[in-house]
């Protein structure tokens, strides 16, 4: 499919190589246009209802936890409630477990199977979390992929790996950095990571220049460890 060749059926392909799959994908939903199956109205609403669906969602509920300890008891005990609280519709993840970081034990998620995930709380997973790499090496040796994340636990922190599945998805409720007792629950937020609500890593201890939660994507500092987990890369 060429560029060329796209321009003339009324919306854009990406302009580069496309792979057998993407290739494939692109002609399905040019054929389910065409034959009135869907519309490219369908399709737009349908991107936009994923993108709005980010770890910016599941920082609110970190942040509100971490500054209101009625909340964070709510959230354990009945965390489907809790997002609801919060205007966050997780109605679509049949079991919904949090779980929360203590300075003795640490939590780590994984699919083992795929790549289940709590799409309404963190938006899509991103790649290396669903690589074969990732999904084997977690259950195998989660300190070891902790400490490509940058994340050195002590040897007499317990590290409890959970493995995801189709009826049970969890969130790490990741501990509250140390020295933000006087910050306000919007700044806390913006210290909350995707990747600390997986538990591969902690959260922030300083608000960065760009905000951790705006991209669903990959974050570019951590290609190394994508391109080093993920043998299909
Ligand atoms: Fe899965």
């Amino acid at each position: 499919m060429n560029e060329a060749g796209s321009a003339e059926h009324g919306h854009d392909h990406p302009k580069h190589e496309l792979s057998h799959y993407a290739k494939r994908i692109y002609a399905i939903r040019d054929l389910l246009i065409e034959k009135g199956v869907i519309s490219e109205k369908d399709i737009q609403c349908q991107v936009e209802y994923q993108e709005a669906r980010s770890p910016a969602n599941g920082a609110k509920l970190v942040a509100r936890a971490w500054v209101d300890t009625d909340f964070k008891g709510r959230l354990i005990a009945d965390p489907k409630s809790s997002c609801a609280e919060m205007g966050i519709d997780a109605t679509a993840i049949n079991e919904f477990v949090v779980l929360e970081n203590t300075e003795q034990v640490r939590h780590m998620v994984v699919c083992t199977l795929c790549s289940c995930y709590p799409r309404p709380i963190l938006g899509r997973p991103p790649d290396w979390y669903k690589s074969f790499n990732y999904r084997q090496r977690a259950v195998v040796d989660p300190r070891g992929v902790m400490r490509e994340f940058g994340l050195n636990l002590p040897d007499d922190v317990e590290v409890r790996v959970h493995d995801s599945t189709a009826d049970i998805r969890y969130l790490v409720l990741p501990l509250r950095p140390k020295g933000t007792e006087s910050w306000s629950e919007a700044d806390l937020a913006k210290l909350v990571t995707r990747d600390s609500m997986i538990g591969v890593m902690d959260p922030l201890d300083t608000i960065p220049e760009i905000a951790p939660n705006t991209s669903t994507r990959n974050s570019p500092q951590l290609s190394f460890v994508v391109r080093g987990m993920c043998p299909l890369r």
